[in-house]
C-alpha cells in the first residue's frame, strides 16, 4: 500500500507505470541508433529487451488485477454510498479512500442495522 488507494486502483497504477517505463526505455534505445549508427543498434537492442520485460511485467499485473477483481467483494461504501470493490479482508474505498473491513474484530463501527458485537 504505497499510495493510500484501493488495491485494484493501485494495481492499475503500477501496470500503467510499467508500460510507460517500458515504452520510455524503447524510445531511449531507438535514439541510440540515431546518435551512434551501427554501434547504437546493439545499445537499442539491449533497451528493447528491457522495455519488453517491463511491458510483459505490466501485462502480468493487469492480468493479475483482472483475476483478483473477479474475486473482489462488491459493496456499497458506508461513507460515500457509491458501489466499490474490496480485495481481501481490508481495503480502501475506490472513491473516498475510506478504510473498509469485512472482519468484525477490526471494525471501529458496524453499519447501521447490524447489532454491535457485545463483549461481557
Ligand atoms: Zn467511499
Amino acid at each position: 500500500m504505497f499510495f493510500k488507494s484501493s488495491k485494484i486502483n493501485e494495481f492499475r497504477l503500477w501496470g500503467l507505470l510499467l508500460t510507460l517505463i517500458g515504452m520510455g526505455l524503447m524510445i531511449f534505445g531507438t535514439s541510440g541508433i540515431l546518435l551512434w549508427g551501427q554501434t547504437g543498434k546493439i545499445f537499442a537492442g539491449i533497451f528493447m529487451v528491457f522495455g519488453m520485460i517491463f511491458m510483459m511485467g505490466s501485462m502480468a499485473i493487469y492480468f493479475w488485477a483482472g483475476m483478483l477483481s473477479t474475486s473482489a467483494v462488491l459493496l456499497q461504501c458506508p461513507e460515500c454510498d457509491r458501489p466499490t470493490k474490496m480485495l481481501g479482508k481490508t481495503d480502501r474505498c475506490m472513491f473516498c479512500k475510506t478504510k473498509l473491513t469485512l472482519d468484525p474484530n477490526q471494525a471501529t463501527h458496524s453499519p447501521s442495522g447490524e447489532p454491535e458485537p457485545s463483549k461481557v
